[in-house]
């Protein structure tokens, strides 16, 4: 998911959540998805097959609804030469609009964040979104295996959390024979010992890594030489042989050794979104706690900071879950800016709308309404800023909710 940036996957992420609760008046929403190898004209004709199906569905409305949406949905398809990178996901149909007796046709177009696996074409009463709901579940997954001659353990870093999940020790002793015990035979029971334990290692691995979790990077790592050993001599899965991505010297093995690799591995993990979000916030904390830091937090100071071209990169808590309402007077011109809870919004439309102008007193506006980030990235993108989504679950994320859930790293202080 690399090539997908945080705010495309929020994006996504709300889109989603927004056609899940989106119920048709019949059988009339159409949900297609494409891969990415499909022939256009492949899914052309599927799509004049089903409309020629529709022509024989009984009710007018449901009938001319279907074939409206399929007609809106070749438009854009025909536009295409071939799929794009990942395929494609298409959801259209005719929604019924809260409080009025008109439906209202909307037609979403997406890039999926991961190659579309099969050709999906689907008319129902709900849109069909479960596939990219998985997709989004779907992160970058790494595994950390932290072993020497003693012990072991098994981590899992996925998109916003890591994981440990096992520990098994070897068994092996030290390095020093007892009394008694002949150096040739010390060395020789300590090998066979360790080669057991390397091989329960690797079945651990493939169970966990392969099985449990589908890691698509390794990372081998401890203290002393049995990791070289380990990875070398070719105990693991090929599977995960061919997935390991480092292997790195740590101070300790086991869990603490698992911990210890992310931090010595960040060069290898630059891509993994945890460690990006986890960098960026604590930039911010660093910044937020001088008297004269590079940082500044509040919807109010953020957006200033923005505004003046002063912000570099602004951070948004994946649930801040603000709006951004625009009135303009329809007689003076004046603007009137409100940012609201998106529970509120309704009532701060309606409260917004009656209102007299503090210009000219006049109570006729016309409206805008949007997601705060699309907002702020409009407003970045004027000003050659970006906008980062930190995700809530993690400890970095929590932190930076503590401070409003906006914040804004700056390139110079404005006051
Ligand atoms: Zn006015």
């Amino acid at each position: 998911m690399a090539d997908y940036d945080s705010v495309t996957l929020y994006k996504i992420r709300r889109l989603v959540s927004e056609l899940e609760n989106v119920k048709g008046r019949g059988t009339e929403l159409i949900s297609l998805y494409v891969p990415p190898n499909r022939p256009i004209y492949d899914v052309m004709n599927t799509l004049r097959e089903e409309y020629s199906t529709a022509s024989n569905i009984k009710s007018d409305t449901t009938r001319n609804h279907v074939q409206e949406a399929l007609t809106k949905i070749m438009q854009r398809i025909k536009l295409y030469k071939k799929p794009p990178q990942n395929g494609l996901a298409m959801f259209c149909g005719a929604i019924p609009k809260p409080g009025k007796d008109v439906e209202e046709f909307v037609l979403y177009e997406i890039e999926p964040p991961r190659p579309v696996p099969t050709f999906l074409y689907r008319c129902d009463d709900h849109f069909q979104v479960d596939i990219l709901k998985d997709m989004l579940r779907e992160t970058e997954v790494v595994g950390i295996l932290s072993l020497d001659s003693s012990e072991a353990s098994f981590g899992v870093l996925s998109g916003n959390s890591l994981q440990i999940v096992e520990n098994i020790t070897s068994g092996v002793g030290g390095k020093h024979r007892q009394g008694g015990q002949s150096a040739r035979r010390f060395e020789r029971l300590r090998e066979v010992e360790l080669n057991d334990f390397f091989k329960r290692v690797a079945e651990h691995a493939t169970k966990i890594f392969i099985e449990q979790y589908q890691v698509r990077k390794l990372i081998i790592s401890g203290p002393g030489p049995s990791k070289e050993e380990f990875y070398k001599q070719g105990y693991l899965d090929y599977r995960l042989q061919n997935v390991v991505i480092g292997v790195v010297d740590t101070s300790y093995a086991g869990d603490e050794g698992v911990r210890e690799t992310l931090e010595r591995a960040a060069d290898l993990l630059r891509d993994v979104r945890l460690l990006e979000e986890r960098r960026l916030v604590e930039e911010f904390l660093g910044e937020a706690s001088r008297p004269d830091g590079l940082a500044v937090y509040g919807l109010r100071n953020v957006i200033g900071a923005l505004l003046a071209g002063a912000a570099e990169t602004v951070l948004v808590s994946e649930d801040l879950n603000m709006r951004r309402l625009e009135f303009v007077c329809n007689k003076c011109g004046n603007v009137v800016e409100r940012f609201v809870e998106y529970r509120e919004e309704p009532a701060a439309l309606a409260d917004g709308s009656q209102a007299r102008c503090p210009s000219c007193g006049a109570t006729s506006w016309s409206y805008r309404s949007m997601d705060i980030v699309d907002y702020l990235e409009e407003k970045a993108h004027e000003s050659g800023a970006r906008v980062e989504i930190i995700s809530s679950a993690t400890e970095h994320g929590q932190m930076f909710k503590s401070f409003g859930g906006i914040g804004a790293l700056l390139r110079y202080r404005t006051q």
